[in-house]
């Protein structure tokens, strides 16, 4: 299972906005698609393509274009800050969705939704920004894999090495991108450093200050 960190300038220095607490959901969310793009490059490189005729306005040349069209599958609901990234570079791509639910306790995921277009034969960007316990992205590799996908590429934002060695053992074929390798898990699953709850940070569900226990 290869992984890519994307450590060019710009996805480190977005990375490094994300992580600060105190960047409001807001600019999170800019920030969040504007980094999944950096990644996103990455990620596509070697996609086939095919050859194709086009009119310049000075003469008739030879260009290609991606071909089958991208499949794009956010796992709900953190995915979903990374998707409209992917739509934005790739008008022409299908979309699924799969609900995962991380129990708090057990820390395994429990399928709630999925909604795919067909994948036979076609290349899938699984998004998901933290790849933690792995859980989640192992889960619907195996739910894409098993629909005859030709390819299943898992783009994610941090990645911790639990995840990672969970995604070797279970599906070796899927490279992984990311833009940092973090150090470990806390003990309820969080990535450390990380940059806490993705999902809370991007949708501004974070427990208000007067919520926190203590
Ligand atoms: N999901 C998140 O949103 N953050 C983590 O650190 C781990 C899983």
């Amino acid at each position: 299972m290869p992984l890519t960190v994307v450590d060019h300038p710009l996805a480190q220095h977005l990375l490094t906005q994300l992580r600060d607490v105190s960047t409001p959901p807001p600019v999170f969310r800019t920030i969040a698609k504007r980094l999944t793009i950096a990644v996103v490059l990455e990620a596509v490189r070697g996609l086939p393509t095919v050859d194709v005729e086009v009119d310049t306005p000075l003469e008739r040349t030879t260009g290609r274009r991606i071909y089958p069209d991208l499949v794009a599958v956010p796992i709900l609901r953190a995915g979903l800050g990374m998707l409209e990234a992917v739509a934005e570079l790739f008008p022409e791509v299908s979309v699924g969705y799969i609900g995962l639910e991380r129990d708090d306790a057990t820390l395994l995921p429990t399928y709630y939704y999925e909604k795919l277009p067909p994948v036979e034969g076609r290349h899938v960007l699984l998004l998901d920004p933290m790849l933690a316990t792995g859980g989640s992205a192992a889960g619907a590799c195996a739910s894409i894999a098993s629909k005859g996908a030709a390819e299943i590429r898992f783009v994610c934002v941090v990645a911790a090495p639990q995840g990672l060695a969970k995604m070797e053992r279970e599906h070796p074929d899927v490279p992984v991108f990311a833009a940092a390798l973090d150090r470990d898990l806390t003990d309820n699953g969080y990535i450390v450093p990380g940059l806490g709850d993705f999902g809370d940070r991007l949708f501004g569900t974070m427990p208000a200050v007067h919520d926190v226990p203590g």
